[in-house]
């Protein structure tokens, strides 16, 4: 990530060895070192000792090699526990030495002891002792020049964070995309209030190829190369060193957020700083991007200059994809301004919240953001989220967000008002349903849908029974634990209520499962319903054979019960071939409950049905919900359909879904411990087994979602053993989400 182009003409390892001769007495083996302005040259002598040999370009001005001198024998006189190289006179006793170059123009020649370490560029992966002897010894740097004083540092340098308009002017000679990601930077950076940042004398460039590393690569021993030295704002030798240590790491956040806490922790940034620091890094990304397609331009065939540039945009694209504001969270966070730890919060839950309450993973995680199809913790860390299936289209969706934020400035009140977004809701609603489907109540969660659903089932047929499928869940309530085998039959289970049928799970290929439905509903006088999700998800993310519901739903029928399907995990896209996974199953339900996915995240729920169903249900007592179908839920609710249509997520639901299902299934020839695999669009799952050398088949699919989440990827596990690994993530899930799952997986699972 470079800029400058080299000045002709260039001198040889001859010119140096003889010109090293002449001036400093040393005679030595020359080899060239690159370089960006400087022409360097390593030198050895006859006893091995080492030295860099430096020509300044011919425009370099001489106090400014005079301030770099200055600056090295000052900081290796202070504090900084960092090794500086020795500057080494002349014979005559000068540490900058006028020559000419073979066409007769001035240069300027030094020579410096040589510093050993290695590149902290070529170290990867980097430990966080690392990234934070980097902070510490940035923040070192730092203090020790606050009392350093040149006045050749008080330059207009072109790499100088204060003139990023030197860097945009080439904004010109990128792609529209590229346009795309550079310029909201250089808008941040038009928002900076200099005014308020500290500034001293700063090294300039701790890029990741001038900053030494002991042998092992633990700890920081060098920052070379001060030939960018100039006076401008403390912080932005911290910002310079964050844009190269980001590159190319996973989570560059994270990263970055060790450093800033290690650096904060020797010299403490104020707010200010913290504020800027992240700006300031991404505008070093930002200029160094467009003087790269200026020097592009010159020099088309400079490969470094591409490798290295090609790293920057791919990092640019990253930060753009990120919420607006949160690294700069995350740094105040790494700097501990105010925030309580994850200690404090547990402690708090313990004390206070209904220990039946359970709390995901083995460390737990602190989540502070949301964004798309990734969360983000509160040391930096982003997940990709692989399990929510309320944050249907994507965490945190802004339209969504702005549709319910500001219908909440205007009003927001229950439905004994006319208004018009709960008129054009309940209208859309209907509109994705068979016609026969057109009559709504809104609610507030997946639960009051059921609930509502079985009293609706009830006063149609003035029956109690319900015939339910086994490990199915349905929510909450009394009446809906009564009705839920997973609940009911599990820990602190009372067992199966008299009025309840339970049928075993229809696995697909399975051609007899709707009979066990039609005997249920034989055998019992008093079937109101039979109730089943579309597909079964805590069952295990089960896709129902092919016609089992028009099977069970005749028998149902003909004994005068109703059909209910619960498609608060199934519904709104996520099956990719249809908008309602009942219609996999080519039936039309008498009540369908809706949850979930519906507000993505805003509490909604709904159950639609017949007219017929609904006018017996209305017998004289009134249906009040304080909250269902409120303006603020009808708006978030519109939102997501919205969005659903204009994104196109149905589609991505069925085309993703049919890559990693794909994907998945192909592991399973490279892994034993991957058993049946099942879904269809973004409702998927698979099996882990039992390994006999191992635990039981739900510990270890306990322990792989352990793992994974340290790879930073979120699932979660399901089934009657526990076993099965669920995949519904948001919809705007992509194929790069199910590579970086699949790989991760497979990392894993090795
Ligand atoms: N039905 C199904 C199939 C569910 O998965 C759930 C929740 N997991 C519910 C109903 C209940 O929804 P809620 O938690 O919103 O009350």
């Amino acid at each position: 990530m470079t800029a400058a182009v080299q000045k002709a003409p260039r001198f040889t390892t001859d010119d140096a060895a003889r010109l090293a001769a002449e001036y400093f007495g040393l005679l030595a083996t020359v080899e060239p070192l690159p370089s960006e302005r400087d022409q360097n040259f390593l030198m050895y002598n006859d006893s091995g000792a080492r030295f860099v040999f430096k020509i300044a370009n011919a425009d370099e001005a001489l106090e400014v090699l005079d301030l770099q001198n200055k600056a090295l024998k000052f900081l290796a006189g202070a504090q900084t526990g960092l090794q500086w190289p020795l500057v080494i006179p002349s014979r005559s006793g000068n540490d900058v030495v006028p020559v000419a170059s073979p066409d007769g123009t001035a240069y300027f020649v030094r020579l410096f002891r040589w510093v050993d370490g290695v590149c902290l560029a070529t170290i990867k992966p980097r430990a966080p002792e690392l990234l934070e002897s980097l902070g510490s010894g940035l923040a070192r740097i730092a203090a020790a020049l606050s009392h350093f004083v040149h006045p050749a540092a008080r330059r207009t340098l072109y790499w100088d964070l204060r003139h990023a308009p030197m860097a945009r002017v080439h904004i010109e000679l990128l792609s529209a995309h590229q346009r795309e990601l550079v310029e909201p930077i250089f808008a941040a950076w038009n928002e900076l209030d200099w005014g308020a940042l500290r500034s001293s004398t700063i090294h300039g460039d701790p890029n990741d190829y001038n900053i030494l590393t002991d042998a092992n690569g633990s700890r920081v021993v060098s920052v070379l190369d001060l030939g960018d030295m100039v006076h401008t704002a403390t912080v932005c030798d911290l910002a310079i060193a964050l844009a190269y240590i980001m590159l190319g790491e996973r989570d560059p956040i994270a990263a970055a957020a060790h450093v800033v806490a290690a650096y904060h922790d020797i010299r403490a940034l104020t707010l200010p700083e913290v504020e800027a620091v992240y700006t300031l890094a991404a505008t070093r990304l930002a200029m160094s991007v467009c003087y790269a397609a200026c020097q592009a331009a010159c020099a088309p065939d400079n490969d470094y200059l591409n490798i290295s540039n090609a790293a920057a945009w791919a990092l640019l694209d990253k930060l753009s994809a990120l919420p607006a504001g949160w690294p700069t969270d995350v740094f105040r966070r790494a700097c501990a301004f105010p925030g309580p730890t994850s200690t404090d919060l547990l402690r708090s839950r313990r004390l206070h919240l209904g220990p039946s309450l359970s709390i995901a993973y083995q460390q737990p995680l602190h989540i502070i953001r949301g964004w798309k199809q990734c969360l983000y913790d509160s040391s930096g860390r982003a997940y990709l989220d692989c399990v929510n299936n309320v944050s249907h289209v994507g965490h945190c969706h802004p339209r969504v967000v702005h549709a319910a934020a500001s219908q909440m400035a205007l009003l927001n009140t229950n439905t004994r008002y006319l208004h018009e977004n709960l008129s054009e809701y309940i209208e859309r609603l209907t509109a994705t349903l068979p016609a026969s489907l057109s009559v709504v109540y809104l609610v507030s969660s997946g639960s009051e849908a059921n609930e509502l659903a079985l009293r609706l089932a009830r006063a149609r047929t003035r029956r109690d029974g319900f015939i339910v499928v086994d490990m199915a869940y349905h929510g909450n309530t009394n009446a809906l634990i009564d009705i839920s085998p997973y609940k009911f039959n599990g820990p602190g289970g009372r067992g199966k209520p008299p009025h309840v049928q339970v049928v075993p799970i229809p696995w697909p290929g399975d051609t007899t499962a709707a009979t066990y439905v039609a005997k249920a509903a034989r055998e019992s006088d008093n079937i109101a319903a039979f109730i089943c999700e579309s597909a079964l998800s805590c069952a295990g993310q089960v896709i129902l054979p092919p016609g089992y519901l028009k099977e069970a739903y005749s028998a149902v029928r003909a004994v005068g019960g109703v059909c209910i399907a619960d498609e608060v995990q199934t519904g709104f896209g996520r099956a990719g071939s249809h908008f309602w996974m009942f219609e996999t199953q080519r039936v039309i339900p008498d009540i369908v409950t809706l949850g979930k996915p519906i507000g993505n995240g805003h509490p909604l729920g709904a159950v639609i049905t017949t007219p017929e169903i609904a006018n017996t249900f209305a017998n004289g007592m009134e249906y009040f919900n304080t909250f269902g179908g409120n303006p603020v839920s009808c708006a978030a609710g519109l939102a997501v359909l919205d969005v659903l249509r204009d994104e196109g997520l149905q589609e991505n639901a069925r085309d993703t879904g049919a890559y990693l299902l794909e994907a998945i299934t192909a592991l399973t020839e490279r892994h034993s411990l991957i058993g049946e695999v099942r879904g269809q669009g973004l409702f998927l799952g698979f099996e882990v087994l039992h390994n006999p050398k191992m635990r039981s088949a739900g510990d270890t699919a306990a322990d792989v979602v352990n793992r994974m989440k340290d790879l930073g990827v979120l699932l979660s596990t399901d089934g009657a053993y526990h076993n099965v690994i669920k995949i519904k993530p948001p919809m705007v899930f992509s194929r790069a989400d199910a590579d970086l799952l699949i790989e991760s997986l497979d990392s894993v699972l090795e």
